[in-house]
């Protein structure tokens, strides 16, 4: 095993698996699942195929994971995926019920954007 290729491969599997990491955790979606397979992809296939394949990784991922806008959470200041009723990374809760028509409403918004009570 050539220690420069490793080093090569790991240059590129390394920051596509935390980057992978840190978006999958904000998706709650298998984070380490995700990360453990772009980077082990991309440390078993020495050679330009390590790249490609930590590459065909991310873009299986950017299909699969779970589509949506991502917001700061108020809490921790991660992101985090919007419909989350609650934050993956600290688990505070992003959502909360309106209790006049019980739609899930963002946990720092005044008023309901349903029915626009005015909430807490
Ligand atoms: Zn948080
Ligand atoms: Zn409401």
């Amino acid at each position: 095993m050539s220690w420069t290729a490793l080093a090569i491969n790991l240059v590129f599997a390394g920051p596509v698996a935390y980057w992978t990491y840190n978006d999958a955790k904000g998706r709650d979606a298998n984070p380490i699942l995700w990360a453990a397979t772009a980077l082990l992809v991309g440390l078993f296939f020495l050679g330009p195929l390590g790249p490609l394949g930590t590459g065909i990784v991310l873009i299986i991922y950017l299909l699969v994971r779970p589509k949506g806008a991502m917001r700061i959470c108020p809490y921790c200041k991660k992101k985090a995926l919007d419909w989350l009723a609650f934050c993956p990374h600290c688990k505070g809760a992003l959502k909360r019920d309106c209790y006049r028509c019980f739609a899930a409403v963002d946990a720092e918004s005044e008023f309901c954007p349903n029915c626009h009570t005015k909430l807490s």
